[in-house]
């Protein structure tokens, strides 16, 4: 018999009650390092008590009034987030997928009020996701999220990604834009190759077609700035953002330059929810602390002190473990033998480390940016002492 929660996730036996910082608690009591964070969601770890703060206050004033009225949260939200990015304007969605459905209206929208209604289709990178709407699964032309999902919404062309010369081949008078993830998560936490991104901007701006970066897992100083495109020293032309933004709470958000941003005209998008005074008051809690001063140094820091871990753990169990990527605390552990990343990702849980599995047998690592030395210490322990009972030889 079918259970009452549609059974679309292969869901571990466990439910929990209460989260302190990286820590979370079962309804049994049990305390779990958290290294996931709701997948890269919770930024700042469980109940930060600024958040706490900010949004208990909100929610004695106004929670919802809709988008006919002038929200003054996300005037707060988006002139921050245009102060501090490449971008002009901002659209607020309630999730990453409607962020990239925003992005990809905009791009289709932007060639058809500028004479090119023809160019409507987009380059994106083979093992990308982009979310699990009917649009975003074909952005994300993964054969096991498109399976009986037919027929594929047309427009989207897929290359290796990191590979310039396949994606100029791929570039046609119909072309409206690129779609790439700085760093690809779910597809094994991969970052772009060195000069990647520089060479996707110049080629962008060569065909006069559009640059979108997916930010929605790497974005919001999961890398170490603000946004993981700075590392690249080249901005997009638009941007998906969401997961941490809202700490917790769904938020989701698309960044675009004016020209872009000017082709979303007064009734060709919308949301309900979008930008409400709740979402929008976590959002700009999130900023209050992701913006001070350090912050970003604290996350490079950490991520490279996780890594510099990882890697000790590699040459530790060579027959096991293949090798480390990612950037900030983003990060990815390869296993050797294929389908190992399940095994050690069961056998951490076991032993009270929340991890996640990514493609390419990787297990990830996206724990709250507040992360500490001491707790990236427990968690190498945990990591030590399952390579170790997995019966793996250095
Ligand atoms: C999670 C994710 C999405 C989808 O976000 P949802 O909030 O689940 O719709 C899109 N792109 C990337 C890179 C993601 O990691």
């Amino acid at each position: 018999m079918i259970t009452s929660v549609m059974p679309t996730y292969a869901r571990i036996d466990v439910a929990f009650e209460r989260g302190e910082g990286v820590y979370l608690f079962d309804t049994n009591g049990r305390r779990y390092l958290d290294f996931v964070a709701g997948i890269a969601v919770d930024a700042l770890g469980h109940c930060h008590p600024h958040l706490v703060e900010q949004l208990t206050s909100q929610v004695g004033k106004l929670w919802h009034t809709s988008n006919l009225y002038r929200v003054p949260g996300q005037e707060k939200l988006a002139d921050r987030l245009v102060a501090n990015t490449f971008a002009d304007s901002v659209f607020f969605t309630n999730s990453g997928a409607e962020a990239i459905e925003c992005s990809l209206k905009a791009a289709r929208r932007y060639h058809a009020t500028n004479g090119a209604p023809e160019r409507f289709r987009v380059i994106c990178a083979n093992n990308a996701f982009h979310g699990r709407t009917l649009a975003t699964i074909a952005a994300g032309g993964q054969a096991k999220h498109l399976d009986g999902f037919g027929p594929v919404v047309e427009g989207f062309d897929h290359v290796p990604f990191g590979n310039m010369n396949e994606m100029r081949a791929a570039i046609t008078p119909e072309t409206a834009a690129i779609l790439v993830e700085p760093v690809q998560g779910e597809g094994g936490v991969t970052p772009a190759p060195e000069g990647y991104l520089k060479a996707l901007r110049e080629t962008a701006d060569e065909f006069g077609i559009l640059l979108i970066f997916d930010e929605v897992q790497c974005g919001v100083a999961r890398s170490g700035k603000f946004f993981a495109h700075e590392w690249s020293g080249i901005t997009p032309d638009v941007m998906a953002v969401a997961k941490g933004i809202g700490g917790g709470f769904p938020v989701g958000a698309c960044l675009a330059v004016e020209k872009v941003a000017l082709a979303l005209s007064a009734g060709t998008h919308g949301t309900t929810y979008g930008g409400n005074p709740l979402a929008m008051s976590a959002a700009n809690a999130v900023l209050d602390i992701v913006l001070e001063d350090g912050f970003m140094g604290h996350v490079e820091q950490s991520g490279r002190y996780l890594r510099r871990q990882l890697e000790g753990l590699v040459s530790k169990y060579p027959s096991l473990l293949a090798d480390v990527r990612g950037m900030g605390l983003m990060l990815g552990l390869k296993c050797v033998e294929e389908g190992k990343n399940a095994i050690l990702n069961g056998k951490l849980f076991e032993l009270g480390l929340l991890t996640a599995l990514a493609g390419d047998n990787v297990v990830r690592f996206v724990p709250p940016l507040i992360v500490t030395q001491d707790q990236i210490d427990e968690a190498i322990t945990i990591i030590d002492n399952a390579c170790q009972s997995l019966g793996a030889e250095g």
